[in-house]
């Protein structure tokens, strides 16, 4: 039998950071890694190398929805893959990421106070206080923590629930880290 990589087990990283979110907020900045390795390799290595081995929460759906068969396995819908879905999603979700900046930037600044709440699918104010002490870290570091937090257990949700309906790794079509690994190396391929 094939001994397995290390990083083949990163899908258990991904259940610790969702857990840690639940102790303490400002474990959310870890999610940063995940964030930016990618586009990190994308622009080095002119490949997506994330993709196909580091990422956790890749390997964490094709787990659930294959060896656990948590997914009803149907063919991912053609919509998914197409450019304007993709793009379209990619779009969205930088904006809702440029609105958590700036929301960091307004209790940085002063001109507002810290929400220690988590928002789920950019509509639902969950709250998260029990996870933070005032004090321990600055008010902004713990509102990108919050807001971050809420955008990383969003998109998972989102993955979690089309794994279930199609592929297992369904999310990967128009995952916005994916479509910009991917546009980063059609770029670089072009020169
Ligand atoms: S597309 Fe997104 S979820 Fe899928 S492997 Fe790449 S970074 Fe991970």
């Amino acid at each position: 039998m094939r001994k397995k990589k290390w990083y083949e087990y990163l899908w258990i990283w991904s259940i610790i950071y969702f857990a840690l979110g639940f102790f303490n907020i400002l474990f959310a900045w870890l999610g940063m890694i995940d964030f930016l390795l990618p586009i990190v390799i994308a622009v080095f290595g002119k490949n997506k190398w994330f993709c196909n081995h580091l990422c956790g929460r890749g390997q964490l759906f094709a787990l659930l929805g294959g060896r656990l068969k948590l997914s009803r396995n149907k063919p991912t819908p053609h919509w998914m893959y197409s450019k304007w879905f993709r793009y379209g999603f990619l779009l969205f979700f930088m904006t809702m990421f440029g609105s958590m900046i700036f929301q960091t930037w307004m209790v940085a600044s002063g001109a507002s106070d810290l929400r220690e709440a988590i928002k789920l699918l950019w509509t639902i104010r969950v709250p998260w206080g029990w996870t933070y002490t005032a004090g321990t870290a600055s008010p902004w570091v713990a509102q990108f923590a919050f807001g971050f937090y809420g955008l990383m257990l969003t998109s998972a949700i989102i993955g979690l629930v089309v794994m279930m309906l199609y592929k297992p790794r369904s999310w990967c079509t128009f995952c916005p880290m994916g479509t910009m690994t991917q546009a980063v190396c059609r770029l670089e391929h072009r020169e």
